[in-house]
């Protein structure tokens, strides 16, 4: 009883941090609930990618690999993690969210008859049940919600739960995967190649929004970005008026992160940029008007203009860094 499964998940061909987070919170959960924590990857290199969730706190990872699996197929990738569920009594299914895994997670909810909660941003075992917050209405209100059905399936937000070393070893158990008829799969996957830190895997995000300068924002920002490790994010604003591409927006309709540090420089702060960044750990917000609403977030505020402040904060951070 209390056995958790942790689900893994396959970018470009490696794979993703926040799939060892929720492994390090599978750890956790099974320990509070009486059980043992256990992974799945599924798709091409499964099993040698299995091999990195050592010290993550599982001890047991199902990977599945062939023909039927190697890109995603919504039908035969639910079968192989409903599969499992099934036969070795998990109690507990966690998912790191993303945009892939919120259409697997759904598959997964339906043929176990329970309802996913994806994104959760806190979770903890209470009493053999399961209680997860998770921000709704755009960020506007945190719910809680008592997973009830067995059983709970939820996702976690990236970049919210620590990857702990738990010093474990891990044994990996190849598992089949059948075709299971899938009328849409993917066939290819083109990945965009490019030098910069995407939105979820960064620990810091510098943002630009929209000023009357236009794009020149961001060269301002890139710059700073560089010597801090960070990624670039923009408001929609921005990508909306092609200063950038949208894989660079933060909000409801771009993408949600939760790094360790986010810089917004001329982001006025509206609900629907908020509903992508207010879970990060730090917040400054840079703006020429002390009544943005951004401040409200904020954790630092800077009234400034960013095109003083900007060159201002690279000149320092040379000094400091070199
Ligand atoms: C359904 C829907 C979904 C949406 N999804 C998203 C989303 O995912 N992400 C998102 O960001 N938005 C989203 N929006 C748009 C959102 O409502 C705002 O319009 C947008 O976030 C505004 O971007 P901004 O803050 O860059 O621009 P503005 O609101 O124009 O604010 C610019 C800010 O910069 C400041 N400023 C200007 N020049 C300077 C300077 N030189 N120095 C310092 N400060 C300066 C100004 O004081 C102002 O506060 C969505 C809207 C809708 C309706």
């Amino acid at each position: 009883m209390g056995n958790v499964l942790t689900i893994g998940e396959i970018k470009a061909g490696a794979l993703r941090k926040s799939s060892l987070e929720a492994a390090s919170l599978g750890f956790t959960m099974a320990k509070a609930l009486g059980g043992e924590a256990h992974g799945v990857v599924i798709g091409d290199q499964a099993s040698s990618l299995a091999a990195q969730y050592k010290d993550s706190g599982v001890t047991k990872v199902f990977a599945a690999e062939g023909d039927a699996v190697k890109t995603y197929a919504p039908n035969a990738y639910a079968a192989v993690i409903a599969g499992i569920v099934k036969k070795g009594g998990y109690d507990t299914v966690i998912f790191p969210t993303s945009t892939f895994t919120r259409d697997l997670a759904a598959k997964v909810g339906a043929e176990l008859k329970v309802m996913p909660v994806m994104d959760a941003v806190e979770a903890k075992a209470d009493g053999g049940a399961v209680i997860v917050k998770r921000p709704a209405y755009a960020g506007k209100v945190m719910m809680a919600l008592k997973l009830t059905g067995k059983p709970s399936v939820f996702g976690i937000r990236p970049n919210v739960f620590p990857v702990n070393a738990n010093g474990t070893t891990v044994a990996v158990e190849k598992i089949a995967a059948a075709d299971a008829g899938d009328k849409a799969k993917v066939t290819a996957q083109k990945m965009e190649a490019r030098d910069e830190i995407p939105l979820t895997e960064a620990n810091i995000i510098v943002s630009g929004g929209r000023t009357a300068e236009g794009k020149a924002i961001f060269d301002k920002i890139r710059p700073v970005a560089k010597i801090m490790n960070a990624a670039v994010g923009a408001s929609r604003a921005c990508v909306d008026a092609h200063m950038i591409e949208h894989s660079h927006q933060v909000g409801q309709t771009g993408t949600t992160v939760s790094p360790n540090l986010y810089i917004a420089c001329a982001i006025s702060g509206s609900i629907q940029h908020r509903a992508g960044m207010s879970s990060s750990k730090v917040i400054v917000a840079v703006n020429k008007d002390p009544e943005a609403p951004i401040f409200s977030v904020a954790t630092y505020g800077v009234v400034a203009d960013v095109y003083q402040f900007l060159p201002a904060l690279e000149a320092e951070l040379k000094k400091v860094m070199g």
